[in-house]
């Protein structure tokens, strides 16, 4: 099946492929069909701001479309940077690398039992019959109070997962591919396309 996908995130797209492969579809990246769309991510939820991104391109190119919205969400923050973790701060001067920095800075006072952290993605799939598809994935783990690890992207350098012994950004693609937020929503995804009637591999 055919899907374009709504993200400019390289490290996203790179890591939702590798998963989607398995599950038979053929992705289209919306650059590869000259599609340059800035879609305001104006939803309160991470459901609804998928959801938006997923109708834009789906109206925009005709085609199924697949989004996902992903962040942080700190429990000594009240869920903080949440939706916004792309933006936290909101100061446009901060890259990721600045923007973990204000995380961390954020949660210097709170102590070492109280640091739980999780990761949440919501993919969203909207076909032009009307169909919507949407699942949702998280990882739990704490806050680290310094970066560890290369790998990853965002926040993955400060984020612990347990099981593993390893921050995000020490983890291979390949075991972030495991247990991943992405990977947790993903698996949910395909098993709802399967009950919606799509074909698997
Ligand atoms: P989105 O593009 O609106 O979904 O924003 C996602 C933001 O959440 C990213 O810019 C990262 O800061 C953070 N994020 C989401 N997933 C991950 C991950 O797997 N590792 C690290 N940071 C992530």
């Amino acid at each position: 099946m055919k899907i374009v996908l709504a993200s400019k995130n390289k490290h996203k797209l790179e890591e939702i492929s590798r998963i989607t492969e398995k599950f038979g579809f053929e992705l289209v990246l919306q650059s590869e069909l000259g599609l340059d769309l800035d879609v305001e991510e104006n939803g309160t939820t991470f459901e609804e701001n998928s959801l938006i991104k997923a109708e834009a391109v789906m109206k925009a190119t005709g085609l199924p479309a697949l989004a996902d919205d992903s962040g942080i969400c700190v429990d000594a923050l009240g869920g903080a940077p949440g939706i916004y973790s792309a933006r936290y701060g909101f100061d446009e001067s901060l890259d990721d690398w600045g923007r973990l920095q204000l995380l961390l800075k954020n949660m210097e006072a709170v102590p070492d039992g109280e640091r739980a952290a999780k990761f949440v993605c919501v993919i969203t799939m909207v076909t032009p019959d009307g169909k919507i598809i949407q699942a949702r994935g998280e990882i739990h783990g704490q806050l680290l109070r310094e970066a560890r690890g290369e790998n990853g992207f965002g926040y993955d350098p400060i984020f612990y997962y347990p099981p593993f012994g390893v921050t995000t950004a020490e983890m291979s693609a390949a075991d972030k591919n495991k247990v991943s937020h992405r990977a947790n929503a993903l698996k949910i995804f395909n098993e709802k396309l399967k009950e919606a009637g799509y074909a698997d591999k």
